[in-house]
């Protein structure tokens, strides 16, 4: 019998259920859908017999406390996973099972084999020698981000229950919506929530440790030009199209992500519209630094002063937004949460991979919240599409993780 007996069979009936969110969606949560599922988990919540289990107002998220057993005092410790999947296909979802991989072969997703995982072309498979993966039917993603994370920190819950002999505080869980439209850690309440430092299990493959992100801000740039006849348009005509290209022109060429790695920054043009009259270009300014972020929004902001002044009018105006910021600065004020997830891996005999996060993750926000959260691997790879997969193992070893975390903050308390 299997170490965590619900694990897999609660992942699948997860998975299978549709819980994509909606982007652009004014509605917390996003839709209807994801309501429904939040009331499924508060019964299976209870039915694992935790308690305070609720869905938080504020946030649409369940929240759901593990009472301490012991009378040791133990920070609380707060696990956070999301369950709504990326903006991919996710009607009739239908796993597919490889049992006993041999880490070589190729796997054909769809009966046809249009689609498959081919080590030559994700050659993380490699690592799962002797593994069972769950994978795709080739017509939908597979939801192991973050249903893994949702089902490994429900599997670890009810382990402890079973288990009175592991000690452990007080753990508290959060399991919520639209984290892939980037809105549900906005509504996070830190306070009902109740816990001192927390994890999301949102991560990819075996090890993965993150508590570094970028600092993130999306900039939109409105160009009005002046439209006339091109016959007549000498010294007259602005071509907004033109003013758009030269503001692109003007940002560093270097700095792109095609050009980046690492903890390198970017401007990204992610999107543009343009006519003669008005153009319209959309980025997103990242950078892991603080300072070289705060002077990338100033760099942004002194191209269009620098065209304006060229055209002695306000031809190009500039909107920037931050989104949220490298989680770092918050947590390595006390590296604790960082290094019992460390200690954690390293008892388990799973090497930690620690790498900066080029993107953000639910707790680049909450961090900043009060409530300092690391990320930790849930175990799903290619994520958000057909190619998504995920390992058995791989999920057996999360929740390991989750149980060990809890247990070495009473031992050291
Ligand atoms: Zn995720």
């Amino acid at each position: 019998m299997a170490k965590y007996e619900n694990l897999i069979p609660r992942f699948l009936k997860y998975v299978k259920v549709n819980t994509r969110s909606t982007p652009n969606s004014t509605t917390v949560p996003s839709n209807e859908r994801l309501t429904k599922f939040a009331e499924g988990l508060v019964e299976d919540l209870k039915a694992i017999g935790l308690d305070n289990v609720h869905i938080n107002a504020q946030s649409s998220y369940v929240y759901a406390t593990l009472p301490a057993n012991t009378t040791k005092q133990v920070k609380k410790i707060g696990f956070i996973s999301h369950f709504d999947t990326a903006d991919f296909n996710s009607e009739n979802i239908t796993p597919k099972f490889v049992e006993n991989y041999d880490g070589q072969s190729v796997i054909k997703l769809d009966d046809a084999g249009k689609y498959t995982l081919d080590p030559a072309v994700f050659p993380n498979l490699k690592n799962y020698k002797g593994d069972t993966l769950i994978t795709t039917d080739g017509s939908t993603l597979l939801g192991a981000d973050d249903k893994s994370g949702v089902a490994e920190i429900m599997a670890a819950a009810e382990y402890l229950l079973a288990h009175p002999e592991i000690k452990h505080g007080e753990i508290e869980i959060g399991l919520g919506p639209d984290e892939e439209i980037g809105t549900g850690a906005d509504h996070f309440d830190v306070k009902d929530f109740g816990a001192d430092i927390a994890y999301t299990v949102d991560g990819g493959p075996l090890g993965q440790l993150e508590y570094e992100t970028f600092n993130a801000a999306d900039a939109q740039v409105e160009v009005t030009g002046t439209n006339v006849h091109p016959a007549e348009a000498k010294g007259v005509m602005v071509n907004a199209s033109q003013v758009a290209m030269d503001f692109h022109a003007a940002l560093p060429e270097h700095d792109r992500p095609e050009n980046t790695e690492g903890r390198e920054g970017f401007f990204h043009l992610y999107s543009m519209t343009g006519t003669v009259d008005s153009a319209h270009l959309s980025y997103i300014i990242r950078d892991h630094d603080r300072q070289v972020f705060e002077d990338r929004k100033k760099l942004f902001q002194g191209v269009a002063d620098q065209l304006n002044k060229q055209y002695g009018s306000e031809r190009v105006q500039v909107t920037i937004k931050d989104q949220y910021y490298n989680m770092r600065e918050v947590i390595e004020k006390d590296m604790t949460v960082v290094d019992l997830a460390k200690q954690a891996l390293e008892e388990l005999d799973i090497k930690p991979l620690i790498f900066p996060v080029r993107g953000g993750t639910d707790g680049s926000k909450i961090s900043f919240m009060g409530l300092p959260t690391p990320n930790l691997f849930a175990g799903g790879e290619n994520m958000h599409g057909r190619f998504e997969y995920v390992s058995e193992q791989t999920m057996e070893k999360a929740t390991d993780v989750v149980i060990k975390i809890a247990q070495l903050a009473e031992q050291q308390a």
